[in-house]
């Protein structure tokens, strides 16, 4: 897939099933790599996911007005953080920061949103959490 910036308003059309959610250190060196299925053209795409390079905080796409909060929230996106979260940012995924990119598919142009979460959750213990994968759309 191919990954971008989107600044209008999106839609959620849908969440699309992955994989694996969750992959842990060796998995996730030097890149999380797995396949996923368009809905809309049947096409395999690949998502690459680069630690600490892939993705932006999730916090833009409500303070650029993408997603709200209620609907970050209400589709699951990503969680409120606790108090004692808040270092990691208002939105969370299992204690890491919940980070985003968006990917077209490489043959319909189908836009998705990718969310994941990526960080050390114990010493040693590297962790990347998908949440998920949803079929968006760009409001007009
Ligand atoms: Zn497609």
């Amino acid at each position: 897939m191919r990954e971008l910036d989107i600044n209008n308003t999106i839609e959620i059309i849908d969440k699309v099933l992955l994989p694996k959610s969750n992959y842990e250190n060796k998995e996730i060196f030097p890149f999380v790599k797995f396949n996923s299925y368009c809905k809309t053209c049947n096409q395999i795409n690949t998502i690459i996911i680069r630690p600490f390079e892939t993705g932006h905080a999730l916090s833009n796409l409500f303070v650029k007005n993408i997603l709200s909060k209620e609907l970050i929230l209400k589709h699951g996106v990503a969680k409120k953080a606790a108090k004692w979260q808040s270092h990691l940012g208002e939105l969370i995924l299992f204690n890491v920061p919940a980070l985003y990119t968006f990917n077209k598919c490489g043959n319909c142009n189908q836009l998705f949103l990718l969310v994941f979460g990526i960080g050390e959750v114990q010493p040693g213990r590297m962790v990347c959490q998908i949440s998920g994968l949803w079929r968006v759309k760009e409001k007009k």
